[in-house]
């Protein structure tokens, strides 16, 4: 049980929350702002985890029922999906960026449909995606009570805001890509920067293009990687994986991932156009994976190719009903 929360920093505590699928567990951090407590995501709204976070604030002989600040990095059901019910048993102030707020309206909007709506199906129809059983693809969280999140935050995070509880100051910091609003906390006094999904140590983030998005997610992504560069920054505090110190290292390895995986994709449509499609089944062709994955692989190869774009390296054009690329 004391294996689940560990203090990373006086009075910084990570605490490791279950996930039903990969990756398996999230990190929420909680502050102690000596007088007032705040966490940083909540993970889902599944029993395990609230039992588990509750088990681990026991062991600092605190409750849920006494937090008094919630901050939510983004709108993902990892991060923000257990947060109507810790807002409805502590009161705490709730804080999301807008631009998540209006994600967090979407997702359960679409939850709540029987169907995907057409702009979808025309959406995947004309990168490629062949027809197949989309709503047998539902995600597990649209029903399985994972994700019960606070459709209305207190408080937006506003870029450069910042936050005080008790003796801390948080700072905010809008690093758009995995998400429209997603928001990284910085503690300037400790040098400690909660960064959610934006730097994991290992993996990187899904960078996609769906109907919805902005026009650049992966030219938003790729500059507040270079933004967060301007920290000062000592401790890492990631929701995926272990702890870390330096995150420009970090953030120069996904910059150079990304632009390695451009030029491999415009080395492919040198010679010939395809589809968003086409070009995620060639870059991960070696591998088996179920559709839901390879629909995934197309939004992220989609936002590669727009990013190119959208920067001069690549034409877009459409062929019959679909939209195809090539290197310019
Ligand atoms: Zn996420």
């Amino acid at each position: 049980m004391s294996a689940k929360i560990v203090e990373v920093h006086p009075g910084i505590y990570e605490i490791f929350l279950p996930l039903p699928a990969r990756p398996t567990i999230i990190n929420v951090y909680l502050f102690d702002c000596h007088g007032a407590w705040a966490l940083i995501d909540t993970g889902m709204n599944l029993p395990d985890s609230l039992q588990t976070l509750e088990q681990a604030l026991a062991t600092l002989n605190i409750r849920i029922e006494d937090l008094d600040v919630l901050i939510g990095t983004h709108h993902h059901p990892d991060h923000f999906g257990a947060s109507a019910e810790i807002k409805r048993r502590s009161g705490a102030q709730v804080y999301l960026h807008r631009l998540e707020q209006e994600k967090v309206a979407r997702v359960l909007s679409m939850a709540s449909m029987t169907q995907r709506p057409p702009e979808a199906l025309l959406f995947f129809q004309r990168n490629g995606v062949p027809p197949a059983n989309y709503e047998g693809m539902r995600p597990a969280f649209y029903s399985n009570g994972a994700y019960v999140p606070i459709q209305q935050p207190d408080k937006y995070l506003h870029d450069g805001d910042v936050i005080e509880v008790g003796d801390r100051r948080f700072e905010v910091v809008w690093t758009p890509g995995h998400s429209p609003g997603h928001s990284v906390i910085f503690l300037r006094d400790v040098k400690v920067m909660v960064v959610g999904d934006h730097l994991l140590p290992r993996i990187t983030p899904h960078v996609g293009i769906y109907p919805d998005s902005t026009p650049d997610p992966l030219g938003d992504f790729i500059n507040s990687q270079f933004k967060v560069q301007n920290y000062d920054v000592e401790l890492v505090l990631p929701a995926h994986g272990g702890t870390f110190h330096d995150h420009r290292h970090r953030a120069n390895q996904i910059i150079e991932h990304h632009r390695y995986r451009e030029a491999e994709m415009l080395d492919l449509l040198k010679h010939e156009s395809m589809t968003a499609w086409d070009v995620a089944r060639q870059v991960w062709g070696d591998e088996e994976r179920p559709f839901a994955q390879w629909m995934a692989a197309t939004f992220e190869t989609l936002a590669h190719l727009e990013h190119a774009y959208l920067e001069g390296r690549a034409r877009k054009f459409e062929r019959g009903d679909k939209v195809v690329f090539q290197t310019a």
